[in-house]
């Protein structure tokens, strides 16, 4: 499967929060549910709004280019970096981003390590 919207498989493994939140909740975690109900219908989602998705939800205020990296290296699990992705792959794609997310290796990147 190499077309960037193909049919998702119908089971996608995203690898477990790094760092599950300290709230306590089990339900606390983002799932890929939860992130394919921002996209309804089955129109492509662009990869700049995978990568806003995927910020918004680890609060950064800016990123630079080891997190769109990061991004891509997610994304590549599921389908090929492209300029859109179908729905439930760019779902998948923002889980497994904020799942896996080391925080940036540059200090002056914005101290969000
Ligand atoms: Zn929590
Ligand atoms: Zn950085």
């Amino acid at each position: 499967m190499t077309t960037t919207l193909s049919p998702a498989p119908s089971v996608i493994e995203v690898t477990p929060p790094l760092y599950p939140c300290g709230c306590g909740d089990p339900d606390c975690a983002l799932t890929v549910d939860e992130a394919a109900g921002w996209f309804p219908g089955d129109d492509p989602v662009p990869h700049v709004t995978v990568l806003k998705y995927v910020a918004e939800e680890l609060g950064l205020l800016a990123t630079c280019r080891f997190f769109d990296l990061h991004v891509e290296r997610s994304i590549a699990r599921f389908t090929e970096v492209a300029e859109a992705y179908a729905p439930r792959i760019a779902a998948a794609s923002i889980v497994e981003s904020v799942n896996t997310w080391h925080g940036c290796p540059e200090a002056l990147c914005g101290g969000n390590a």
